[in-house]
């Protein structure tokens, strides 16, 4: 049995929808998914009821942009329990500030002669966490720039042109409000940030995994990250960062969690309610 912890829908950048999403995973023929959408966890309901159509069982997640020692780091919530307030306020919160990023970078491009209009962008984007994904394919879109990667390239990297940074909440705001809305939170592709020397620091703020397994991890950077997982006695996950057909190929299915692995999660998400039995009520 196996899983993929790692999935984007049309509801941040990925491509597909919910209901498209569950059908690669039943071709796939995984047991379990999560879903991993940038700051929001809107597309988790319609992508439950779609699993559960096809037989495979469904994890709620998001995917948290947050930021320590400088370092923008992902964080993975699990399990969390969507209709909790303070959770469904602090999201509404980043939602809006990438909206309104979104029209920063709209108006950068303006100011380099590139007429684009943020209502372009969000008609594209059509949900409630655009990012620089969305402006790219706009700019695509609209025959400023032949592809995705020269968007990026010439305007929406760090320090060109149309760049904003973006307000992050710390590392351990972020572990932290997901363990408040009852799930577990989990260092995303930790081989891609280059910042190993946070991880025990985020160990002690009470991280209770770190993403192994992960498209862009060679096995040698999946061996080591084994490595700092059983060191600081974290959760294994793993998943594909399936963004559809944005990045090529549909990545869903190329990492295959064992399923003991989930197991594992579960038993975390039951130890930390017992820790501390009111949060989700709150
Ligand atoms: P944002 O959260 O709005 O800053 O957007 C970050 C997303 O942009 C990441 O999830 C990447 O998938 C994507 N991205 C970053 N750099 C590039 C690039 N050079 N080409 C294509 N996509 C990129
Ligand atoms: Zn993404
Ligand atoms: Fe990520
Ligand atoms: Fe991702």
């Amino acid at each position: 049995m196996h899983a993929d912890l790692h999935l984007h829908t049309n509801f941040s950048d990925g491509t597909y929808s919910p209901e498209e999403l569950a059908a690669q995973a039943v071709r796939c023929g995984l047991e379990a998914i999560a879903l991993t959408d940038h700051d929001t966890v809107e597309g988790c309901e319609r992508t439950r009821i779609a699993c559960e159509a096809g037989g495979v069982e469904f994890i709620t997640g998001t995917e948290l942009t947050a930021e320590q020692d400088d370092h923008e780091l992902h964080i993975l919530g699990y399990f969390v329990n969507v209709e909790n307030p303070k959770f469904r306020v602090e999201i509404g919160r980043f939602q809006e500030v990438r909206q309104n990023r979104i029209r920063e970078m709209v108006s950068r491009l303006n100011r380099v002669n590139v007429p684009l209009t943020s209502e372009e962008v969000f008609a594209l984007a059509n949900c409630r966490s655009p990012g620089r994904p969305h402006v790219a394919r706009a700019l695509v879109k609209g025959g400023f720039c032949s592809s995705l990667d020269e968007a990026f390239e010439r305007f929406l990297k760090k320090n060109r042109p149309a760049w904003v940074p973006k307000f992050k909440m710390s590392a351990s705001e972020a572990i932290d409000l997901i363990h408040h809305a009852g799930g577990v939170a989990v260092m995303a592709h930790p081989g891609l940030n280059r910042s190993d020397e946070v991880i025990p620091g985020m160990a002690d703020a009470g991280l209770d995994g770190l993403e192994c397994f992960h498209t862009k991890h060679s096995t040698a950077t999946t061996e080591h990250y084994l490595g700092l997982a059983e060191r600081y006695q974290l959760l294994v996950t793993g998943g594909s960062d399936c963004h559809g057909l944005s990045k090529g190929k549909p990545l869903i299915g190329t990492i295959k969690l064992p399923y003991e692995h989930v197991e594992r999660l579960k038993q975390r998400v039951r130890r930390n309610l017992e820790a501390s039995p009111a949060p989700t009520a709150v």
